[in-house]
């Protein structure tokens, strides 16, 4: 359902069972949290977040004891039925890890080398490399502002500095993370590493700075192109960064899988990447993932909190429907529901959707018209309006989405 016209050419990668770039759908990841370590912890946490949705998911191998754990963990979600691809976020030591156990080389699906933490003249780079090419797997070049390579940046600071017209610093600094990208990209091609087994990346915290360097590198190569401003933050900051950000580009075409970057609420879920990653796919009309319910804000014509209800009771009951649903019923994550609180846009706004409610308001009759594909179907009245629209809703996905 892309409402664009354009999207980018890029390289197709596969990472496990999923494809990267390509024709292939924007695939959502996501990363835990958890101390891979603890295989208990990190199984349930890729378990929720891959039941979530997420279609890849990276921990990190930053020591030993991480390595170790990668062969259960993965044995665990196949016996468990999941078989989301996990991907090794390395960085100092990746290539003594990789190299030292070589099981979890092979149970990795994708290895995140970050070139400005390894060098990439680095014998751990090559080591990286060498490993990837044999085990046939794929790998992401995964450059961060905050571990820039810092001896690549102060060659380019020097040529700045001799240039006839300098650039600013915020320039440069675009340039060198794009080009230790592309450089190591290059590199690991030298190295043996085949074109369609890599994937890019250049985060950053500022959105317009992120928009700019993803637009650039974009155009300079077709690498797939893994996109995410980085620690975008906490709550509302968070996830209006990361739309903002990832808006833009993805309208622009740029972009074959994205994370968002938020850091969870105190005793929030992990699993909120997740859904927001969905929701900017899902409003920018890429992907569908769950129906879509559109709900007025409400307002003072109506008196009761009961439309808000009704609308987060009939969202709720979408949610825990859809993994039923989608068992059952091709396309019916592309519903759309509207549950509205009054007659001034209710019954305009219920037309446009497939199933819509339009709510009595403050003075107006009490009684709800329910629309089905545009036209007034019934009208519910008493104390059960909630749950006579969702036999409704039941009775439509039944007749009107296929058998999966
Ligand atoms: S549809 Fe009615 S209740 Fe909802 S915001 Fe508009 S005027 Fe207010």
């Amino acid at each position: 359902m892309s409402s664009m016209n354009f999207r980018r050419n890029s390289t197709a990668v596969e990472v496990g069972n999923v494809t990267v770039g390509g024709h292939s759908p924007i695939v959502v990841q996501s990363m835990t949290n958890t101390d891979t370590a603890d295989i208990d912890k990190t199984v349930a946490q890729i378990a929720d977040l891959a039941n979530a949705g997420s279609e890849i998911v990276r921990i990190t191998v930053n020591n030993k004891e991480a390595a170790m754990a990668v062969p259960t963990i993965r044995e665990q979600l196949d016996t468990a039925g999941i078989h989301v691809p996990i991907v090794g976020d390395f960085h100092f030591n990746g290539g003594r890890l990789l190299k030292k156990y070589p099981d979890c080389a092979t149970a990795l699906d994708k290895y995140r080398i970050n070139p400005g933490n390894v060098g990439r003249s680095d014998k751990q780079f090559s080591e990286m490399i060498e490993i990837a090419c044999t085990n046939h797997k794929a790998v992401r070049i995964g450059v961060n502002w905050g571990s820039l390579d810092q001896a690549l940046l102060a060659k380019m600071l020097d040529q700045n500095k001799a240039s006839p017209q300098p650039k600013t610093l915020p320039e440069v600094m675009h340039e060198a993370l794009i080009t230790s990208a592309l450089e190591s990209a290059a590199l690991a091609e030298k190295l043996g590493l085949a074109h369609n087994k890599i994937i890019l990346s250049c985060k950053l915290s500022e959105v317009q700075a992120l928009i700019r360097v993803y637009r650039d590198i974009a155009k300079r190569c077709d690498y797939a192109l893994h996109l995410g401003l980085t620690e975008a933050g906490m709550g509302s900051k968070g996830i209006v960064a990361s739309t903002a950000a990832l808006s833009i580009l993805l309208q622009e075409g740029i972009g074959d899988t994205i994370r968002i970057s938020l850091t969870p609420e105190p005793g929030g879920t992990r699993t909120q990447e997740v859904i927001v990653a969905q929701q900017i796919l899902q409003m920018l009309g890429l992907r569908s993932f769950t129906p879509e319910v559109t709900s007025c804000p409400g307002c003072g014509r109506t008196t009761s909190e009961y439309f808000q209800y009704l609308a987060a009771d009939i969202e709720t009951y979408l949610k825990n429907q859809m993994p039923v649903w989608k068992q059952q019923f091709n396309g019916v994550e592309e519903m759309k529901v509207a549950v509205m609180g009054c007659v001034v846009n209710g019954p305009g706004e219920s037309k446009h959707a497939n199933l819509g409610i339009s709510l009595p308001g403050t003075g107006e009759a009490p009684i709800a018209p329910v629309y089905v594909d545009g036209d007034k179907f019934t009208t519910l009245k008493g104390d059960n309006i909630a749950e006579e629209f969702k036999t409704i809703l039941n009775e439509y996905v039944a007749q009107h989405y296929t058998s999966a």
